[in-house]
């Protein structure tokens, strides 16, 4: 933790509620004059994350853009990336799983695994995804997510502004946290934002390939994502969620 955040933390506890009546807009300015090269836009390019990238590169904003590649995304999110690069001339940084961890997991328990437990899915989900997470935000005083509060019933509390306890007390912006989807997709059309294709054959929520579908009309919007599981089992990976919750939810599944 720097010198930075600890300065900001004072403009963090006045900023949170006034942050609530800001714009995506007020919000990224905010973060990004308050933590410089400390903070970075973690995004796996779902139609969120696109809308704050292009956000903030309309305002001119040098914003650091980091991701997570599985190993399980389908192709269409690779062209995606492909396109960005193109499109705004950006590095993208990427964080892998770790190689060991990946190997013990289908060394013991195969590819497809998740599909077996609960249990097996959280362990992959960590492995591919929280643990490279925890890389990715090692060292940064402050992150910046497209999570919204109409994506599920596990969001719909989120703040613009929050604390991230889960990744040791550092700070975390969801700038598009009162935004619907059809605001969402109003501003990806109206400024000709690229997007995963996916969104145009039924997907509302976009992961790695094997754990997400189409969504059927009257679902929830994340309804798509670990679909063979009871509908009781929330349907995160854990990044957007407090430290142990995955093994609470292992305990009780
Ligand atoms: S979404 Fe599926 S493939 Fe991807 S990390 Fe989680 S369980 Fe593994």
């Amino acid at each position: 933790m720097t010198e930075l955040l600890t300065a900001a933390k004072v403009d963090v506890e006045n900023a949170r509620s006034q942050a609530e009546g800001w714009t995506a807009q007020q919000v990224i300015e905010w973060t990004a004059n308050s933590f410089g090269s400390q903070v970075a836009l973690s995004t796996s390019f779902q139609a969120d994350g696109m809308v704050i990238l292009d956000m903030a590169q309309r305002m001119g904003v040098d914003l650091r853009v980091a991701t997570i590649d599985t190993g399980r995304m389908p192709p269409e999110t690779y062209n995606l990336i492909d396109e960005i690069r193109e499109r705004y001339d950006i590095p993208i940084e990427t964080y892998l799983p770790d190689h060991n961890e990946v190997s013990d997991f289908l060394t013991q328990f195969g590819a497809n695994a998740f599909y077996n437990s609960v249990s097996l899915r959280l362990l992959c989900c960590q492995i591919r995804k929280t643990h490279p997470m925890e890389k990715l935000l090692e060292g940064l005083d402050a992150w910046i997510a497209g999570v919204r509060r109409s994506h599920s019933a596990t969001r719909r509390d989120v703040g613009k502004i929050e604390i991230d306890d889960a990744h040791g007390g550092i700070v975390k912006v969801n700038p598009l946290a009162d935004w619907t989807d059809e605001e969402v997709w109003a501003y990806i059309k109206a400024n000709d934002v690229p997007y995963n294709k996916l969104y145009d054959m039924g997907y509302t929520s976009i992961g790695c390939a094997p754990c997400t579908r189409p969504i059927s009309s009257g679902e929830d919007a994340r309804a798509g994502r670990w679909w063979w599981e009871d509908e009781s089992v929330p349907k995160e990976c854990g990044i957007h969620m407090s430290q142990g919750w995955a093994e609470e939810v292992k305990a009780t599944s």
